[in-house]
């Protein structure tokens, strides 16, 4: 059987190879973006808005279909934040550059979301969220939106070197530990992205099963 491409509008090549082989088992050859492409500006106001503009702005360009997804962190006693600005919620310290590495600014919203909750009357509820978003060139299939949410609570301090971004803040209830204290296959097993791969890969089996019917 010949694989169909699709392109993972994505430059994080940990993404890339997570998704390379359930993808393969359904016919698909992963693709990254190419070099040509220009960034896409995340400005949507919901994960689902901003996956859904960058799968298609990558089945635009490419001409062929496209996966990206979008995620972040909601805290409840925040309203909401940093959500779609998770990424980028400490930019505007004066000490931020733009070509920060990502760790430097990992560090940096870890410091100020514990500020932010430092008055010990908040509650520390939050959540991961995350959508995924598979598109094709033209609309000539239904897109397939999915999404997944993990539930859990701010932690005083880091802990844990694993994971990147607010792992090491973000205590997972069930284990006790933080996102930065499980190992890659114990997060992907619970975590938001987790989830909403399973039904982006259920969402296409199901889509497949009634092409072929
Ligand atoms: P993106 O969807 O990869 O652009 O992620 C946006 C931001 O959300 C990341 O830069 C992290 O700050 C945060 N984030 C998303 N998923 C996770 C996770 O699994 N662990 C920790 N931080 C995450």
């Amino acid at each position: 059987m010949s694989l169909l491409p699709l392109v993972l509008a994505t430059r994080n090549p940990g993404k890339v190879r997570e998704l390379a082989a359930p993808l393969a088992l359904r016919g698909f050859a992963v693709q990254s973006l190419p070099d040509a492409m220009p960034d896409v500006e995340e400005s949507g106001s919901s994960f689902e808005e901003n996956a859904l503009l960058k799968a298609r702005a990558a089945a635009a360009f490419t001409g062929l279909p496209a996966l990206a997804d979008d995620s972040g962190l909601e805290v409840d006693a925040l309203g909401g934040a940093p959500g779609v600005r998770s990424a980028r919620y400490a930019d505007d310290a004066p000490d931020a550059r733009p070509d920060d590495a990502r760790a430097v600014r990992d560090e940096r919203n870890n410091r100020k979301l514990l500020r932010a909750l430092a008055d010990p009357a908040l509650p520390r509820a939050a959540r991961f969220r995350c959508c995924m978003a598979l598109v094709w060139p033209g609309g000539t299939r239904a897109d397939i939106v999915t999404h997944g949410a993990w539930e859990g609570s701010i932690t005083h301090a880091p802990r844990g070197g694993n994971g990147f971004g607010y792992d090491p803040v973000f205590l997972d209830p069930a284990s006790g530990r933080t996102g930065a204290e499980l190992t890659l296959e114990e997060k992907k097993a619970r975590s938001h992205r987790g989830k909403a791969l399973a039904r982006l890969l259920e969402e296409m089996d199901r889509a497949q099963a009634r092409n072929l019917r």
